[in-house]
């Protein structure tokens, strides 16, 4: 009951925190020291501990997975959330963390292992399933797709079957992948490629043509995708023949660039645009999740890109989930913190 009350005070915006295992070769004798969960009865499932340099931070989140949460347990969360985009309702789901974090293994899963796939695939199998069950009562789908990318504040569409039209981030014209909203809510963005589905099977097919546009500039820019937001969208538009009711509902799940701050190595150049535009990006992000939170009177969707795009399906009466993907490394407790911090203040 007081979750609930919780939940009705914060509007639609929930945060969960999913701390990824170790994984081979990394150092785990300081791991127990570096975070750990608290036992109380309150804080259970909750709750998340860090130590750092003798301090320990405390923070406590919508829910708290362990490093041994599966995938399904991540999907078990979330699978209402799908149905809600199915009953008509703008969705959005982050994974916001560190490189390296788990964002990926989150959203997309381990590919060739059925049980590690990610939020992506789950939430696709259940909207097709869900729409073949709700055939007989009357409901008919329709699903449509587009992903892209957000590099240095530049549109990419990644189901864009000419290369060239992918690869080229500066030299576009202005009016291209402009940005439009109508009065409806439903968004448009000039020239990006809209894919109408029928299966998953169709969907993987094209995560997978996304998967190689991105990979596109990947020699000339070290470790892009890790550089830019990947958004998966899919449009669904339900119609009940016998009832005549409409819903339109939207899922957007969004792979964050890497949240770790600029190195003390010293970027220069395109690495410090890029690093500048990240940092830009998420900061306006986290700005326009606390705005919307706190119910404040100005929301500022403009500052980036990424918000702008997603200004018709954050606040009103859309649901925003954002995971914070920890890495348990005692050498990224700083960066953890970091996301942690970032995490609390929109939760
Ligand atoms: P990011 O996208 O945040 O950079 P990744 O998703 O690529 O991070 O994860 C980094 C590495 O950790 C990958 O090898 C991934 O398979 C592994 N990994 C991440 N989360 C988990 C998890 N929950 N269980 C097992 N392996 C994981
Ligand atoms: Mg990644």
């Amino acid at each position: 009951k007081l979750h609930n009350t919780i939940q009705e005070l914060k509007g639609n915006i929930r945060v969960f925190c999913r701390v990824r295992p170790l994984l081979t070769g990394e150092n785990a004798s300081e791991e127990a020291k570096t975070i750990s969960y608290p036992t109380s009865l309150e804080a259970l499932g909750r709750g998340i501990d860090l130590m750092q340099n003798g301090q320990k931070h405390c923070f406590t989140f919508d829910k708290v997975f362990v490093p041994n949460a599966s995938q399904e347990d991540i999907f078990v969360e979330i699978s209402q959330l799908v149905q809600s985009a199915l009953d008509g309702y703008k969705v959005c789901i982050f994974a916001y963390g560190q490189t390296g974090s788990g964002k990926t293994y989150t959203m997309m899963g381990r590919p060739g292992n059925p049980d590690e796939k990610g939020l992506i695939p789950r939430c696709l199998e259940q909207i097709f399933q869900t729409r073949q069950s709700l055939r007989s009562q009357g409901w008919k789908y329709e699903l449509q797709v587009s992903m892209l990318e957000i590099y240095n504040e530049t549109i990419r569409d990644l189901l864009s079957t000419n290369k060239e039209a992918v690869r080229a981030d500066n030299g576009v014209s202005p009016q291209k992948y402009a940005i439009k909203h109508d009065v409806s809510g439903n968004t448009h963005v000039v020239e990006l490629t809209v894919v109408d589905v029928r299966s998953s099977r169709e969907v993987s097919f094209l995560l997978d043509h996304a998967a190689r546009n991105r990979s596109v500039g990947k020699t000339a820019m070290n470790e892009q995708s890790s550089r830019s937001h990947f958004v998966f969208t899919l449009r669904i538009t339900g119609f009940n023949e016998s009832t005549k009711q409409q819903v339109q509902g939207v899922l957007n799940l969004i792979d964050l660039a890497g949240s770790e701050r600029l190195s003390k190595s010293g970027s220069t150049g395109d690495r410090l645009k890029e690093t500048q535009a990240i940092n830009k990006s998420l900061s306006s992000l986290g700005d326009v999740i606390f705005a919307l939170a706190k119910k404040e009177d100005h929301v500022p969707f403009r500052n980036s890109k990424l918000t702008y795009l997603l200004q018709p399906c954050l606040g009103g009466d859309s649901k925003t989930l954002m995971f914070v993907n920890i890495t348990p490394e005692p050498s990224s407790t700083g960066e953890s913190l970091c996301s942690l911090r970032f995490a609390a203040r929109v939760n």
